[in-house]
């Protein structure tokens, strides 16, 4: 569903991802771990086109992502994305901005953007919720918004990049609850996260990068036991 060919991403002189490979199948949870700056954002926003990539290929949902793509759109609403900062809009509820990208986007009447995002908020269980702004929710609730406004979408794939870092600890689990929620579900999942117990629990690969390129991709048994190189191995000295 996912297919990263020799993707090279420079910023300048710099080189951020170099000769990246990475197959997702749908269905897939994918952790992707590394040290700070080894380009795992940037590989997630080459993914979702927010950055342009200089070579090689990258293939969402059948669609090959180019310069020359006349209808991002079409790509980008099947993928969700939720970042470490919400991104919700401050003035709208709760329930309207989950149902603003359905209605402007898929042509939803406001109607049916309700009624989806009802079901959504209910999922995620902060329904009760809906009529509030974000500003009234506790972070970890304002997450979970943003994973419920995303999955309005009904995408094939979801992003996440580090969504539970900027949260209070007493907030993480509620988040990483529903992220195993969407993955007993059976979303696809690309997930920048250093929450290993979430790993261990949901992965079926653990991806490790250092410097611009992936180092290591195991299943999370294997990686977490025995990592092979000695980079994955400090890199998991360090966190746990
Ligand atoms: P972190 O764990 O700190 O989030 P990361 O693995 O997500 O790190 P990236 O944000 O992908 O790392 O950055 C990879 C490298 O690319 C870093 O050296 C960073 O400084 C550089 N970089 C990222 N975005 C830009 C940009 N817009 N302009 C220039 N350099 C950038
Ligand atoms: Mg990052």
């Amino acid at each position: 569903i996912v297919a990263v060919e020799k993707l090279v991403k420079r910023f300048g002189q710099f080189t951020a991802l170099n000769d990246v490979n990475l197959t997702v199948a749908a269905g897939e949870k994918i952790v992707l771990c590394g040290p700070s700056g080894s380009g795992k954002s940037t590989l997630i926003r080459c993914i979702n086109h927010i950055e342009r990539h200089d070579s090689g290929r990258i293939v969402v949902t059948g669609v090959e992502l180019t310069d020359r793509m006349t209808d991002i759109n079409s790509v980008r609403r099947e993928v969700g994305m939720v970042f470490q900062s919400f991104n919700l809009f401050p003035h709208l509820s709760i329930v309207e901005n989950c149902m603003l990208a359905p209605i402007k986007v898929r042509g939803l009447s406001r109607k049916e953007a309700r009624e989806r995002a009802m079901g959504v908020l209910r999922r995620v269980r902060i329904h009760d919720q809906a009529d509030k702004y974000p500003g009234q929710l506790s972070g970890g609730q304002q997450q979970r918004v943003a994973i419920a406004r995303a999955l309005c979408m009904q995408p094939k794939v979801m992003l996440f990049d580090e969504p539970t870092s900027a949260l209070d600890p007493e907030m993480v689990k509620e988040v990483l609850d529903t992220m195993m929620g969407l993955a007993r579900d059976g979303m696809t999942m690309i997930c920048v996260t250093h929450e290993m117990g979430f790993a261990r629990e949901v992965a079926d690969r653990v991806v490790f990068m250092d410097r611009g390129t992936i180092v290591e991709e195991a299943d999370p048994e294997t990686f977490f036991r025995a990592p092979r190189t000695e980079r994955a191995k400090g890199f998991l000295q360090q966190i746990i």
